[in-house]
């Protein structure tokens, strides 16, 4: 099996160097078990942080251990009950080809729908949306919500979910190509570049004018230069729900110390802010699969998915996805 290694620990962005690809044989299989052949490999954000020797919610890869992620693959060899050779399946398979994992590790896939949908607009990237606007952005009626990295799995959804309960809904996206496609592909009202940015208060003023009547919710998944250009355009009682903020994923960069001045926001702006882990919400999965899967079967929800081909170009395109060149869900086809 080939498998990708985190062969250093990078500073700031990674590079191809930080990681390795190594061949060995296939490991046996134990009572138990299911041998998964991995035909696609899930990108996402977080491993950016797993990467690092620094204390998180869930705890980093080791030197030499192959990197972490979720993958869906076919079923090569079952000792486990309920599952046979040619099931599709999903579990963490790490950066590999193939996986050995206990079968109550594993889900069976539904296979009216493409398996890749696992990994993004209904797998952990989609269930953030879905879960998060719900509990933590409590969308009404002709608010206005704001969110970043707009065209990925996790923006892309929440827009078209606060778009359909009624909210004027706004892109933050990177580029004139991706504020297109908020807007075209993905419905959102208005989409502002960030790029065509070099300050807060430039991108602040294009906001301003594409959310005329301030901002309700604030979906913060980026941090950074985005959140010093919101802030002061949040509406009285509005809510943050604390995504991600992968502008300081390689560090932070402006040592201005912002902190007076937003919490100064927050107390005068009432507003709440809640940082969220997906990964505490896991029982409302099923919930989230029902609602979801029959309106991404039906079209009704769109989604964007970025294929790299072949487990030696990960590195490559999870260093792409953390510098946004992925257009939609990162995924790499083995
Ligand atoms: P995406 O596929 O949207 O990829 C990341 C995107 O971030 C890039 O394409 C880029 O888009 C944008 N980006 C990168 N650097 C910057 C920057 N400096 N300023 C502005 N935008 C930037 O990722 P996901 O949809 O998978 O994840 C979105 C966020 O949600 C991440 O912060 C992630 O960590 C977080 N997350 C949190 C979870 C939780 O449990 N709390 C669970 C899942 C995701 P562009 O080119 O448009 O700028």
């Amino acid at each position: 099996m080939r498998r990708i290694t985190l062969a250093r620990r990078p500073k700031g962005m990674p590079v191809p160097d930080d990681f390795a690809l190594e061949t060995d044989p296939l490991p046996e299989l134990g009572p138990g078990e299911v041998l998964v052949a991995v035909t696609y490999l899930s990108l996402d954000p977080y491993m950016r942080g797993r990467m690092d020797d620094a204390k998180s919610y869930a705890p980093s890869v080791g030197l030499g251990e192959v990197m972490t992620g979720q993958g869906v693959g076919r079923v090569v060899a079952s000792r486990a009950d309920g599952f046979a050779e040619g099931d599709m399946v999903t579990g963490i398979t790490g950066w590999a080809s193939h996986a050995v994992l206990p079968g109550d590790q594993l889900r069976k896939l539904d296979d009216r729908l493409p398996p890749t949908t696992a990994l993004g607009v209904l797998g952990m990237p989609g269930f953030t949306a879905w879960t998060g606007l719900r509990k933590y952005g409590r969308p009404q009626k002709r608010e206005t919500l704001v969110v970043g990295a707009a065209t990925g799995p996790v923006g892309s959804l929440v827009g078209q979910l606060a778009k359909s309960a009624g909210l004027r809904t706004v892109a933050v996206a990177g580029g004139p190509e991706k504020c297109r496609l908020a807007t075209e592909t993905f419905g959102f009202d208005a989409a502002v570049d960030h790029r065509a940015h070099d300050d807060a208060r430039s991108l602040r003023k294009a906001l301003a004018e594409a959310a005329p009547d301030g901002v309700d919710i604030y979906w913060e998944n980026v941090g950074g230069k985005l959140l010093e250009a919101v802030l002061p355009l949040m509406n009285t009682h509005g809510r943050i729900p604390v995504c991600g903020t992968i502008a300081w994923y390689g560090g932070v960069e402006d040592s201005a110390d912002r902190l007076p001045a937003t919490w100064r926001a927050v107390l005068v702006k009432r507003l709440s802010i809640d940082g969220f882990i997906i990964f505490d919400h896991w029982d409302d999965y099923p919930k989230f699969l029902q609602e979801m899967a029959p309106k991404v079967a039906a079209g009704e929800i769109a989604f964007l998915e970025d294929v790299a081909e072949g487990l030696e170009n990960a590195p490559e395109a999870f260093i792409g996805l953390l510098q946004g060149r992925n257009r939609g869900k990162q995924i790499v086809a083995i």
